[in-house]
């Protein structure tokens, strides 16, 4: 359907053209020619011409001179003043009753070029003359009319010849352009029915090869968020399920009797702690989601970044000191420029994993430095730390390093993830330093324009 409207379009198109500029130029022509002044000084000079052989002959070789003249391409016709014709035999030159008097009484020295109706390629031209001092018009008829007709028998043949050539050329032309698209097309309905492996093949460099490598483009971020969509719907069922299989296993037990009375507390301690984590999965998700969205709230101010970091600290007390853990702050007094409550939550994510993967009697350091570049704010611990080859993907999504989870650390991958989006938003950024078994160090770059001035770059 595309194809041959397309087809149609581009070749109805061509024809139009040509037809349309053969149609004007063809008229055009005609109309010049039958206007040409060029053509009618033309007859004027020799008409003249003429008139001054005829004068200068004597009366007698009238006849044999004009009967001469009549083998070339003009005709010739004598008139006596009084209306009487010179000579016998006339060959028909269109004269009009009036012409005799228009050529005597012209007010022009040149000879006159009489009306010559409708043909274009004709026309008589009337001057005096005088034979033997007798007073007499000589008309002359100059006609071209087949040879213009032959002229424009080849103009508009050779016309129709590009046309019939240009229309073969031009569905072949056209067949190169309407393949590429076809193919696009059909591509695009492949990926309307789910498959977005499609590709298109082009060497082309113009406007179409441009269209297939967007095309191409589009199709891998296309891909790309479907894959990132199957990905994280089955890490949330995942991260539900799990959860949701231990609490119905405790309950179940616990229902049953099967669980000794003195461990039942321990059990409960479980379910609780499980529903804990489905909470935090959920309410993570939600946070994901606000801050994915064009329109989440961000409000920045100027406020003392030190001061926020001491009450993150206090407020996770009772994490910290449930494993003993030494809290060392090194906290340059510093304001910043950014959204108090989202910075605040960056803050509790890195320190609260810092707590968790540091072992009981630990220390977790942190700092706030100013230099010229900015801020540094680092948090320091000395647990387990991250194998290399996880930093990569530390902030990807539901990514844990330790997929078999403990109770005691039960995370769903989506702290680093939250922080790192609100760095983002921010315009910061974020980077990890880490060896396994000596621990981490997360640091949050703030930038100098965004501190001290006030605004957001
Ligand atoms: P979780 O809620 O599982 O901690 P995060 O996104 O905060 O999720 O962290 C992702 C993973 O990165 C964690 O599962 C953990 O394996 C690793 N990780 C994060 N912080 C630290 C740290 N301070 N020390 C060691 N590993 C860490």
């Amino acid at each position: 359907m595309l194809k041959r409207s397309l087809y149609v379009r581009i070749v109805g198109t061509f024809i139009t053209v040509v037809v349309l500029s053969v149609l004007i130029s063809y008229f055009t022509m005609s109309f010049f020619f039958h206007n040409e002044v060029i053509f009618d000084e033309e007859v004027k000079n020799v008409t003249s011409g003429v008139a001054e052989i005829i004068e200068l002959t004597e009366l007698e070789d009238v006849p044999a001179l004009v009967e001469t003249f009549q083998t070339y391409y003009f005709n010739i016709m004598i008139f006596h003043e009084s209306g009487e014709p010179l000579l016998d035999q006339y060959p028909s030159i269109p004269l009009s009753d009036s012409s005799i008097i228009d050529v005597f009484y012209s007010a022009e020295e040149d000879p006159v070029i009489l009306p010559h109706g409708k043909r274009e390629a004709s026309r008589v031209a009337g001057i005096p003359i005088e034979i033997e001092q007798e007073p007499y018009a000589l008309f002359l008829h100059l006609d071209y009319e087949e040879e213009m007709l032959s002229i424009k028998k080849l103009v508009v043949s050779s016309l129709l010849f590009v046309l019939l050539i240009g229309s073969l050329l031009i569905l072949l032309a056209s067949r190169r352009l309407v393949t590429p698209i076809k193919k696009l097309t059909n591509a695009a309905k492949e990926m309307a029915k789910g498959n977005f492996s499609v590709r298109l093949k082009s060497k082309d460099k113009d406007e179409v090869g441009e269209l297939i490598t967007s095309f191409n483009h589009m199709a891998s971020e296309v891909e790309k968020i479907d894959k990132m969509r199957e990905d994280f719907v089955s890490s949330v069922s995942h991260e539900i399920q799990s959860p949701l299989t231990s609490i119905r296993g405790f309950t179940k037990a616990i229902q049953d009797e099967v669980v000794p009375k003195q461990n039942e507390k321990e059990y409960l301690d479980i379910i609780y702690q499980e529903t804990e984590r489905l909470s935090r999965l959920s309410e993570n998700l939600l946070r994901l989601a606000s801050l994915d969205s064009e329109h989440h709230p961000y409000h920045p101010e100027v406020y003392k970044l030190d001061e926020q970091i001491r009450r993150t600290v206090l407020a996770t007390e009772p994490q910290w000191k449930s494993k003993n853990l030494q809290i060392l702050l090194e906290l340059d007094t510093v304001e910043i420029y950014a959204d108090q409550d989202l910075l605040e939550q960056v803050w509790l994510n890195l320190f609260i994993n810092a707590i968790k993967y540091s072992p009981p009697e630990g220390e977790i350091h942190i700092h706030i430095q100013e230099d010229t570049s900015g801020v540094k704010v680092s948090i320091k611990d000395y647990g387990k730390g991250i194998p290399e080859e996880a930093i990569p993907y530390l902030f990807d999504r539901f990514f844990k390093v330790d997929k078999a989870r403990t109770n005691s650390i039960a995370g769903n991958g989506l702290g680093l993830s939250i922080v790192k989006k609100i760095v983002m938003i921010h315009h910061f950024s974020i980077e990890v330093s880490s060896k396994e078994g000596e621990g981490s160090v997360f640091t949050v770059l703030i930038p100098k324009q965004q501190n001290d001035t006030g605004q957001t770059s």
